[in-house]
């Protein structure tokens, strides 16, 4: 790197940051409403940072795999936008929603268009467009592919035991995707739907295979690993932008504040954050904010940003 810390200062840096949190592991509330996500141990901490050089600078439990839940949003948007374009505009907006991950007040008022395609019901309705011409297990093999190419590695798997506590538990998901099916919003079955989007949701990745997997949000849409090219640079651009606004749900205003960079969250505990032109970062720690996102997840990545001067908005 010509300027700024060089890799060792950034190891240093990472695993400073993980020595000051392990007094606080634990903090936040672990997720209990997917009962299969409440047996997680709290004081479970991971980091990784890739850098576009493919340098991987990580820290405690970086490679062990946990529940991805909605940071797959972002996965299946770049899918989703992939096949159809602009053209899923018409079925999610390109709001912050200023609401809860799974809140249903908007939609009554809004003609069951959700605000973004990060709250849940946008997923749904991004999940439903997936599903368009294939299968339920389809269309979830053909996530599944997607997030091995953009991580390079086969090795990932849905959990289904995550998969299938969450759908029989998911009420609220279901009234969501009922509701937007009662406006005409959606065009398959919403067993269906919920089917695909439990089990992208699913996902077990550790923080090295999120982070790398990430890669090419921080390097103009292209892997520079494996040379592949996910997107076009502009694409790439505006997936960051949606991130920056919505990827916290209620809490995207406290995150742009503190850290300052495009990152998105999942009840799981973990946050996939883009540091343009410079890195790929994912963070676990599985208790979580009032707001669903990760406690200590969210002060390790205000840490990291700080300290590497990381910020889109200046050091
Ligand atoms: N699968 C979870 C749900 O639908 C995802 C929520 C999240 O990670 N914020 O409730």
């Amino acid at each position: 790197m010509a300027e700024g810390p060089d890799g060792d200062e950034l190891q240093r840096i990472v695993d400073g940051i993980h020595a000051e949190l392990a007094p606080r592991f634990g903090e936040g509330r672990v997720a209990d409403y997917i009962p299969q996500l409440a047996r997680i141990d709290p004081r479970r901490f991971g980091l990784a940072v890739v850098t576009l050089d493919g340098a991987v600078h990580a820290a405690g439990d970086a490679d062990v795999a946990f529940s991805i839940q909605s940071i797959s949003k972002v996965f299946l948007l770049t899918m989703a936008l992939g096949r159809y374009g602009e053209a899923i505009w018409r079925r999610v907006g390109r709001e912050p929603s200023g609401s809860a991950f799974n809140s249903i007040v908007q939609l009554e008022q809004e003609h069951g268009i959700p605000r973004n395609p990060f709250v849940n019901a946008g997923a749904i309705a991004v999940t439903d467009m997936v599903l368009a011409g294939h299968t339920p297990r389809e269309a979830i093999g053909e996530i599944l592919r997607f997030v091995r190419f953009l991580a390079d590695d086969d090795a990932i798997v849905i959990d289904r035991h995550v998969a299938r506590s969450e759908t029989a538990t998911g009420d609220r998901n279901y009234a969501l995707a009922h509701f937007m099916r009662g406006f005409g919003r959606l065009e398959h079955r919403v067993d269906l739907v919920l089917g695909v989007y439990f089990h992208q949701c699913a996902l077990a990745m550790s923080c090295r295979q999120l982070a790398r997997a990430g890669l090419f949000l921080a390097a103009g849409g292209r892997n520079p690993l494996t040379g592949h090219s996910v997107v076009r640079a502009a694409r790439a651009r505006r997936i960051n932008a949606l991130m920056l606004m919505c990827g916290h749900y209620d809490g995207s205003g406290e995150f742009a504040y503190r850290v300052g960079l495009p990152g998105k969250s999942g009840v799981g505990g973990g946050i996939l954050a883009v540091a343009p032109g410079k890195a790929s970062i994912a963070v676990w720690s599985p208790g979580l904010d009032a707001n669903g996102n990760s406690h200590l997840g969210r002060i390790a990545l205000e840490a990291l940003a700080k300290r590497m001067g990381w910020s889109i908005f200046g050091a």
